[in-house]
């Protein structure tokens, strides 16, 4: 059984292992079918216009694919495929068609790639999800700042409320943040500093105040010091609406959604 073809009825041709972190599925018979979505969620990204390109590496093996980000931080990605359905940004829920079976990029029989990748964006073992709910994570994402002036990380508040990290008066100086991928620029070295994931670590570099914040695949903003809140910021890129700060302007709240 699965619940990402539109018949329901599969077989899985290539099972998932450590040099193909994903399963490949076709309708049962080898029959085409129409993709549809595993759970509701967000599609984060799209691509399209690919041919099939035998021997291929990176995106451009997946071919035609679609990548959906669900609403318990899990993703999934569809690759292959001969059509799709949706675009980037597109809201789906549950058995939406998506796209449809096909032999795009480095394939070699018409068939569905299909992947599961956890919050921090690593491929797990999608064989049981074919037909099961992802996993009940545990959505209280929870981030903190560290108090320059206190010399101290501030309690730990969860994204999506109206809390916020920081301390109005005082320039923070280090972010922690759960699953999402942020780096902050430093004021006083005038540099962006390596991005961090997951709490592998903390962004920031204590010493020094923070003046730009930026967080992959979330919507922020930042207050700043002796100011006010900035606009709320929803991408990541090299403009001034890519970051949330004003370089030479310190930040002393951040609020995450
Ligand atoms: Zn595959």
């Amino acid at each position: 059984m699965s619940r990402v073809l539109l018949d329901a009825s599969n077989e899985i041709t290539t099972p998932y292992s450590n040099s193909h972190k994903g399963v490949d599925v076709v309708k049962k018979y080898r029959s085409l079918d129409t993709i549809i979505a595993h759970s509701d969620g967000i599609v984060v990204m799209v691509q399209t216009g690919i041919k099939n390109l035998p021997g291929s590496t990176g995106n451009l093996s997946y071919g035609n694919f679609v990548k959906i980000k669900h609403d318990n931080g899990y993703y999934t990605l569809y690759a292959h495929l001969k059509d799709v359905y949706v675009k980037q940004g597109q809201r789906v829920n549950k058995n939406d068609k998506i796209g449809y079976m096909g032999n795009t990029g480095n394939s070699y029989g018409a068939h569905l790639h299909f992947e599961v990748r956890n919050p921090s964006d690593t491929r797990i073992d999608p064989t049981y999800y074919l037909d099961h709910d992802l996993p009940n994570e545990d959505r209280s994402i929870k981030y903190q700042s560290y108090d320059l002036k206190k010399k101290m990380w501030l309690p730990n508040v969860l994204v999506n409320t109206s809390s916020y990290a920081g301390n109005f008066g005082n320039a923070m100086s280090g972010i922690y943040l759960d699953y999402y991928k942020l780096r902050v620029h430093d004021k006083v070295k005038n540099m962006w500093l390596p991005w961090v994931i997951n709490r592998n670590d903390y962004a920031g570099n204590l010493g020094n105040p923070i003046d730009g914040v930026q967080i992959e695949e979330a919507t922020y903003r930042v207050h700043l010091k002796g100011g006010a809140w900035l606009p709320w910021v929803n991408k990541v890129d090299d403009t001034p609406s890519g970051y949330a700060g004003i370089y030479g302007r310190e930040i002393d709240a951040l609020q995450i959604k």
